[in-house]
C-alpha cells in the first residue's frame, strides 16, 4: 500500500534519508524506531507532503504521491494530484493541533464536510461513532481547552479517522502527554489496531506498545534501515549492535 523507492531527502547539505527502500502492505502496522535524528519523522512528513523527496518516488495505493506518469515519463505531479493521493493518508502529531474555537464534535466533522464534501448528517453520525470509539461520548460539547491532553489526543485520533484514511501515521503521539495520560491513548490505539483494517506507520518510544501492535519493526540509523523484522525478533534477538545499543537506551 505504501512504497518508498530509493528516496533521498537532504536538508541543507545533510542527507537525512539515504536511498531508502521499504514498503508496507495493506492492513499491516509498521513501527519505525531509532535514535533521535535518524529520519523517522521525515518519513511521515514526506507521506504528508509537508516535505518533498530530493530523489526517488513514493507510492500510495498504486499512485505516485509527488509524481505523475505523463506520456510514459515520470514528472513532478501537480497540486491537484498530490491532494487526491494525500487524502488516503491521515496523521496524528505529537501536538494535537485541534481547532481551539470548535467543540469536539465539530473538530471531527469539519474536514469530512469541507474537504471530502460529506453531507453534514452523515459526518456527524460517523463523528459520534468515532468519538465513542475513543471513549469521549460525554465530551462532545466541550472545547479542546476543557479537556485533558490525553482526551485532546483522542479527539485528534478520531479526527484523523473521520477522513477514512487508508493509512494512519502516528508520530510520537504520547510524548507530549503527562505520564498518567499515556496509557489511555495507547489503549485506544491498540483497540484501533486490533479491530480495524487500517494500515499504520508508527513512530514511538513506547516499546511495549510497539510490540503489541506491530507486524514489523524497522530500525533506522543515519537515514538508513539497519535492521527489520517481527517485534519478537527485533526486541528479543536483535542482530545488529546499533539496534542492541538503541534498545538498551529505551527498554
Ligand atoms: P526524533 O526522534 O528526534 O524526532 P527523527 O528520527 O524523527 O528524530 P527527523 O525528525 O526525521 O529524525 O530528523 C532527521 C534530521 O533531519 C535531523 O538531523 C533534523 O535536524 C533534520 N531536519 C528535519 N527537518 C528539517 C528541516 N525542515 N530543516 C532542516 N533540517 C531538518
Amino acid at each position: 500500500l505504501v512504497r518508498f523507492d530509493k528516496v533521498t531527502k537532504r536538508f541543507g547539505g545533510v542527507t537525512v534519508l539515504d536511498q531508502l527502500d521499504f514498503s508496507v502492505s495493506t492492513g499491516k502496522h509498521v513501527t519505525l524506531i531509532g535514535p533521535s535524528g535518524s529520519g523517522k519523522t521525515t518519513i511521515l512528513r514526506l507521506l504528508m507532503t509537508l516535505v518533498r523527496p530530493d530523489e526517488g518516488t513514493i507510492k500510495v495505493d498504486g499512485d505516485y504521491l509527488t509524481h505523475e506518469e505523463r506520456g510514459g515519463k515520470l514528472v513532478k505531479a501537480g497540486e491537484k494530484h498530490v491532494r487526491e493521493v494525500r487524502k488516503k493518508i491521515g496523521m496524528v502529531f505529537q501536538q494535537f493541533n485541534l481547532f481551539p474555537n470548535m467543540k469536539v464534535l465539530r473538530n471531527v466533522t469539519e474536514a469530512p464536510v469541507h474537504v471530502l464534501g460529506m453531507p453534514k448528517d452523515e459526518a456527524e453520525q460517523r463523528a459520534r461513532e468515532l468519538i465513542e470509539l475513543v471513549g469521549l461520548s460525554e465530551h462532545l460539547d466541550k472545547y479542546p481547552s476543557q479537556l485533558s491532553g490525553g482526551q485532546q489526543q483522542r479527539v485528534a485520533i478520531a479526527r484523523a479517522l473521520a477522513m477514512r484514511p487508508q493509512v494512519l501515521l502516528l508520530d510520537e503521539v504520547t510524548s507530549a502527554l503527562d505520564p498518567e495520560l499515556v496509557a489511555g491513548v495507547l489503549d485506544v490505539l491498540r483497540d484501533i489496531a486490533h479491530t480495524t483494517d487500517i494500515t499504520m506507520l508508527v513512530v514511538t518510544h513506547e516499546m511495549s506498545f510497539a510490540r503489541d501492535i506491530s507486524d514489523a519493526v524497522l530500525m533506522f540509523d543515519q537515514g538508513k534501515i539497519v535492521e527489520s523484522g517481527t517485534p519478537d525478533k527485533m526486541f528479543s534477538e536483535p542482530e545488529h549492535d546499533r539496534t542492541r545499543e538503541f534498545l538498551s537506551t529505551v527498554l
